[in-house]
């Protein structure tokens, strides 16, 4: 069945937001016998913080000890080295150096040893310049000592989001998408019925707010104004995977009063990248990337990786943190309206701690909110969910294998990154409706040329496979068409041509 086609109005939980946040609550929920949906605005997973970061499993070490991140971020860290596996995502267990090259710096890792040790983050060591260029010789020779914290690793966040929201689907939970919450309901007593959406009244005792840089406002809602987003956008070159082989593990900078600095990093799927800046503004949705950004990741990158090849960049892109005043994430209950969860303001390190979020929340219903909601194992749970074949990284034998039972996988579509029309279609029969959706979910496009080549043909097997004209394909929903018309029909218009 295709996603959100079933209508049901009346729910135990609603989730506003499919982000990491939004996804590992709806699946750690799933494991309960409850009935769940999950509304997001966008056309495709994910959309918002969870699709432009730096997809750090972070060890730990960066939050103050006491704080909500610190309390988080290392269970998060140990469960993603486990849902590795259970929801066959990407995580490349690389490690990660902080890098300093003063004594004042040095001075800051031995604050951030001492406070990785208090969080519990395994291993954590300060090492000299000299070691760390033994593993990574293109490092800057002015580093003098850099602290090591070796469960940290890099994840497909892509990926990841598609298979925590798939895993929740096969154990009952509804995704919407395109389903934009415009405002609560309430009962008589003042306590929580719902969410108005753009698609109608989704009805449930209890609604969780993980609306990412919205969900200030989304509180807001529930008469809670506690606290206030600051969105910060990060700022990031991407480059070729063919640079990827410059570094093999995460490389920060040393952090200051404005952030964690720019880092360098090797994606899951082997892209060298950088970034990212940290730029308060108004908008919660302007992801543009600016010169003034750019030249401060380049020039950061290049304090690292004195010879970061930034002549292999394929795209640039900003992401927008969920920043708080207070600089923490505001997880909890309210007690009036009754059935009104925040699991907001998740800002860095967000992607981390997620499973470790949701496993609070469920915590939280059951000892705060057992008067709206009873949590009854689901003895059906299901932990495993298998990913979309990566024909990119099978053996010639398994290729061919794949091959031989579906054509369509010996049909490559995208030439970068070696994706077939096997995995399109597997894509579009898991969900995918958009063109970004297709890309979030096989990386159909995110190679060298951008989709340049693989774009059309993309649309061209969503518009067979969904059965609807091919100038009705959109790149993200909305009006994001990409064709507008015959051309033939535009020069008529335009009397450029005539009916003969
Ligand atoms: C530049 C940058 C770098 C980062 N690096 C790291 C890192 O390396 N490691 C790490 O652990 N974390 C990192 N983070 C933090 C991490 O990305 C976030 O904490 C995490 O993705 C937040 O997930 P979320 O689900 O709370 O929010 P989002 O991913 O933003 O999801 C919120 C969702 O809510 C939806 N929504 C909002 N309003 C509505 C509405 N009214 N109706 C319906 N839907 C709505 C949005 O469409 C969106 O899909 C970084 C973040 C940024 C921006």
């Amino acid at each position: 069945m295709l996603r959100g086609e079933k209508f049901f109005m009346n729910y135990d939980i609603v989730i506003i937001g499919s982000g990491i946040t939004g996804a590992s609550i709806a699946r750690e929920l799933s494991k309960y016998k409850l009935s769940i949906a999950v509304i997001d605005k966008a056309s495709e997973l994910p959309a918002g913080a969870s699709r432009a970061n730096s997809s750090m499993i972070h060890g730990g070490f960066d939050d103050k000890p006491g704080t909500v991140k610190a309390k988080f971020c290392v269970p998060g860290n140990k469960l993603w080295h486990k849902l590795n596996d259970e929801l066959d995502v990407h995580l490349d267990e690389c490690g990660s150096y902080v890098c300093a090259f003063s004594g004042a710096e040095v001075k800051h890792l031995e604050e951030l040893l001492a406070q990785g040790k208090a969080n519990g983050c395994p291993g954590v060591e300060i090492v000299s310049g000299d070691k760390l260029r033994e593993k990574e010789p293109n490092v800057s020779p002015e580093i003098i000592a850099a602290l090591w914290s070796p469960e940290a690793g890099i994840i497909n966040n892509f990926e990841a989001v598609n298979a925590m929201i798939e895993s929740a689907e096969l154990n009952g939970a509804k995704l919407f998408l395109e389903t934009v919450a415009t405002g609560l309901i309430l009962d008589d007593k003042g306590n929580i019925k719902g969410v108005t959406t753009n698609k109608g009244e989704f009805l449930a005792p209890v609604v969780i707010n993980a609306g990412g840089v919205h969900s200030g406002e989304i509180a807001s809602w529930a008469g809670d104004k506690s606290f206030r987003i600051i969105p910060t956008k990060g700022e990031y070159y991407l480059l070729d995977r063919t640079a990827g082989e410059t570094i093999t593990s995460f490389l920060f900078s040393c952090p200051s009063k404005a952030g964690k600095g720019i880092t360098v990093l090797r994606t899951a799927e082997g892209n060298l990248m950088a970034g990212p800046t940290a730029t308060e503004q108004e908008d919660p949705e302007d992801r543009s990337t600016t010169p003034e950004g750019l030249a401060e990741v380049l020039k950061g990158a290049r304090r690292l990786v004195p010879k970061f090849p930034v002549n292999m960049n394929i795209t640039t892109f900003a992401g927008v943190r969920a920043n708080t005043e207070s600089g923490d994430f505001e997880i909890y209950a309210l007690k009036s309206p009754r059935g009104f969860v925040n699991a907001a303001g998740i800002k860095s390190p967000g992607f981390t701690s997620a499973p470790a979020i949701a496993q609070h929340i469920a915590q939280l219903l059951k000892e705060e909110l057992s008067d709206r909601i009873t949590l009854i194992p689901n003895e059906k749970f299901t932990p495993e969910r298998r990913n979309i074949p990566r024909f990119l990284y099978m053996d010639m034998a398994a290729r061919k294998s794949l091959a031989e039972n579906d054509p369509a996988y010996a049909q490559i579509v995208c030439r970068c990154e070696t994706v077939t029309e096997g995995q399109v279609v597997e894509a579009i029969r898991r969900g995918a409706r958009t063109i970004t959706a297709v890309k979030m979910m096989t990386r159909a496009g995110t190679g060298r040329c951008q989709g340049g080549f693989c774009c059309p043909r993309v649309a061209e097997i969503l518009s067979r496979e969904l059965g609807i004209p091919l100038d009705e394909i959109t790149r993200h929903g909305g009006e994001s068409k990409l064709l507008v018309g015959k051309t033939k029909e535009f020069l008529l218009k335009k009397g450029a041509v005539s009916h003969e």
